[in-house]
């Protein structure tokens, strides 16, 4: 059981003011900011985050997306980390997504769905470290 986990706050959400609504929901339901910073993907940089993806018919669409505007990256702690974050989040298209959860009130669409959250503690740690270094100061 992992307790670490990595989200970000995609270009929809950020642009729409939601940050901080986010944020809070995150917070309330027991997750501490370990490490948080506002940036903007380059197309090469959401490329290169999303490769795994890059077979799939969408991933143009996402990569450009991804680097349409500032984002905000963060690792999360608490315990049950990952699968506790994936269901705070919702199912990836917000149409399906449970009520109350995060892409339930604030995604768009199954592209534009608001906020990331990683699908493993593997991942977790790889993708936390293509935002933060030195993680272990933390
Ligand atoms: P997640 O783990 O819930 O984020 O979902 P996936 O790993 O399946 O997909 C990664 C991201 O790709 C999603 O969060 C969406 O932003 C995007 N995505 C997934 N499916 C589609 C799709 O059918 N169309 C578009 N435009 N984007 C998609």
């Amino acid at each position: 059981m992992s307790n670490r986990t990595f989200t970000m706050i995609k270009p929809d959400a950020f642009s729409n003011g939601n940050s901080g609504d986010i944020l809070s929901m995150i917070e309330r339901a027991g997750f501490r900011i370990v490490a948080m910073k506002k940036t903007w993907l380059s197309a090469d940089k959401a490329g290169e985050f999303y490769a795994v993806h890059s077979a799939r018919p969408f991933y143009g669409e996402l990569v450009e997306f991804m680097s349409s505007g500032p984002i905000v990256a963060a690792i999360l702690e608490k315990d049950n980390a990952v699968a506790d974050f994936r269901k705070l989040i919702g199912a990836t298209d917000p149409s399906k997504a449970e009520e109350g959860t995060i892409r339930k009130l604030y995604a768009e669409s199954v592209g534009k769905n608001a906020v990331h959250g990683s699908d493993s503690d593997e991942n977790a740690a790889i993708e936390g470290s293509f935002f933060f270094s030195g993680m272990e100061q933390w």
